[in-house]
C-alpha cells in the first residue's frame, strides 16, 4: 500500500507542477485510523495528504459533476467501482473524457468501517471486507490514463449473485410489502443515496422541484415509497452496483436489494448487462430493439 501511496503522490505532483490539472481528487487520512475520506489537492506541496489504504472506499466519480464547469482538467484516482461510475457519467454526457485524467488503482477490497469502529486497537487485518466489496466483480479500473499497481483477480462469482433477491421473490406480495415498508418507514429522506450515486446525475432532480411538486416534504410512508420506487426505476439499467447508496444510508436500508432485483429483471428480460462496463454499449432501457419484450402492449 505504501508503494501505491508513493506512486499516487508522484503522479499528482507531476500533474500539478506541470499545470496539466487544476485539482487532484483522491483520499486522505481522516480523524480515525479507519477513515480515509476524499480529499482535494490543488497544490503540488499538498500531495503528501494523499493515501491508499483499506479505507479508501468512497467512490470519487460523482465529484466530477462539482467540477463540471472548471476551465482546466481534473485528475481523479479510480478503483474498479469508481471507473464504472466514470463510464456511467461519460455515457450520460455529463463529463468530457478529455477534461479528466484518470489514475487507475486495482483494488483488493476495502474494509468494513462499522466493524473497525468497534475494535479497541488498530488492526485492519482483523476486519471483514465491506459489504459492497464482498460482491465486487470489477476490482480493476476499466478506464484510466495511468495505472498504479498490479491487476487483481476478481473473486466474487456470478452464481449466488442474486440469492438475496431470490429470498425476496419467494415471499408473498403481502410479506414483501411488509418487508419494504419495515425498511422504508425508517427513511428520513436525507437524499444521501441520491447524492452519492453516479447514475443519479440529472441537472435538476424531480425530488427537488417545487413546481410541479412530485414529492411532498413530509416524511411519511406514501412519499417514502414514491421516493424509493422512483429512484430505483430511475437507475434501472444504469446502476453500476457500486453499493455507495447503501453504504451511506444512515438508516441502514438495504437499498442494494432493490437495485439488484431490478438488475436481475433487466438481465432476464433483455439479456445480461453490466452498467458502466462498456462505454459503447447503451443501457438496455436506453435503446430500442424490435425483439424487446412487450407483454404490456
Ligand atoms: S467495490 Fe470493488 S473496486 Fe470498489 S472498493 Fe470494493 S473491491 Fe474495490
Ligand atoms: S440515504 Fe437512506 S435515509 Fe437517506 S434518503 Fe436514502 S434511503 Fe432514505
Ligand atoms: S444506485 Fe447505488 S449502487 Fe447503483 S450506481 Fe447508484 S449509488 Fe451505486
Amino acid at each position: 500500500m505504501k508503494e501505491v501511496t508513493q506512486k499516487m503522490r508522484e503522479i499528482a505532483k507531476e500533474l500539478l507542477e506541470k499545470n496539466e490539472v487544476e485539482y487532484v481528487v483522491g483520499w486522505e487520512k481522516g480523524t480515525f485510523w479507519y477513515q480515509s475520506p476524499p480529499c482535494f489537492v490543488r497544490r503540488a506541496e499538498e500531495v503528501e495528504r494523499l493515501v491508499w489504504d483499506e479505507f479508501c472506499i468512497n467512490n470519487l466519480a460523482k465529484y466530477l459533476l462539482d467540477f463540471k464547469h472548471l476551465e482546466g482538467k481534473i485528475a481523479l484516482f479510480v478503483k474498479g467501482c469508481d471507473s464504472r461510475g466514470i463510464i456511467r457519467l461519460l455515457q450520460d454526457n455529463q463529463i468530457r473524457r478529455d477534461r479528466v485524467v484518470l489514475v487507475g488503482i486495482p483494488c483488493k477490497g476495502m474494509k468494513d468501517v462499522t466493524e473497525a469502529a468497534k475494535l479497541e486497537e488498530e488492526k485492519p487485518e482483523k476486519l471483514p471486507l465491506a459489504a459492497k466489496c464482498q460482491e465486487c466483480r470489477y476490482p480493476n479500473p476499466l478506464v484510466y490514463d495511468y495505472l498504479i499497481g498490479e491487476e487483481v483477480v476478481a473473486t466474487a462469482g456470478q452464481e449466488d449473485r442474486f440469492s438475496d433477491v431470490a429470498e425476496l421473490e419467494a415471499m408473498s406480495p403481502d410479506e414483501r410489502y411488509e418487508y419494504w415498508v419495515g425498511h422504508y418507514d425508517r427513511c428520513i429522506r436525507c437524499f444521501a443515496c441520491r447524492n452519492v450515486c453516479p447514475a443519479c446525475n440529472c441537472r435538476e432532480c424531480c425530488f427537488d422541484l417545487a413546481e410541479p411538486r412530485w414529492l411532498g416534504k413530509r416524511v411519511v410512508r406514501s412519499e417514502n415509497q414514491f421516493f424509493a420506487i422512483t429512484r430505483a426505476m430511475h437507475v434501472a439499467g444504469r446502476c453500476t452496483e457500486c453499493g455507495e447508496c447503501e453504504r451511506v444510508c444512515p438508516m441502514n436500508i438495504p437499498i442494494m436489494k432493490l437495485n439488484k432485483k431490478i438488475i436481475k429483471d433487466i438481465n432476464e428480460l433483455f439479456g445480461p448487462y453490466d452498467a458502466g462496463v462498456d462505454l459503447e454499449d447503451k443501457p438496455p432501457l436506453g435503446k430500442y430493439n424490435p425483439d424487446d419484450p412487450d407483454q404490456f402492449m
